[in-house]
């Protein structure tokens, strides 16, 4: 289970080595993701909270990265936050996601990125649940969720 300690540390020394990685040009991503996909993905934007596919959403299934499918989080470790996009309390592998100092927008923050193809997600914060008290706080666009098979 990963804490905020990991967290910083991942940040600031080194992220954990991918299973592998996906490169692509910003033109062949725009041809292959959504405008909105896009903007979040490639452009570090930020969907607008609630108003978002996945916000409300608790099925059960996986959580694979819009841009390059990449396994993310289990919908077995989304919860309620409060915030308006979606959250989860653990990364599905401890080096499915990767870990960046953000300090724009004059904040502190942690941004995380699909550790696959560096795809902007969102940020993790300290203030999630026990045991492991992280808050992954993610936009629906970087997400697809898949049905659990079988
Ligand atoms: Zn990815």
């Amino acid at each position: 289970m990963l804490r905020w300690l990991d967290v910083l540390t991942f940040a600031r020394y080194g992220n954990p080595e991918p299973p592998h990685r996906v490169e692509k040009t910003a033109a062949v991503w725009a041809q292959e993701l959504s405008p909105e996909q896009f903007r979040v993905l490639r452009e570090q934007a930020t969907e607008p909270p609630y108003r978002n596919a996945y916000c409300r959403l608790y099925e059960p299934g996986e959580y694979v990265c819009a841009g390059c499918g990449s396994l993310l989080f289990s919908a077995a470790t989304k919860y309620h936050a409060i915030s308006g996009w979606p959250s989860f309390t653990q990364p599905a592998h401890k080096n499915a996601i990767c870990y960046h100092f953000d300090h724009s927008h004059h904040m502190q923050r942690v941004e995380v990125r699909c550790n696959v193809c560096q795809g902007h997600l969102g940020h993790v914060f300290p203030d999630g649940p026990a045991p492991g008290g992280l808050r992954y706080c993610i936009n629906s666009a970087s997400l697809q969720l898949v049905a659990p098979t079988g």
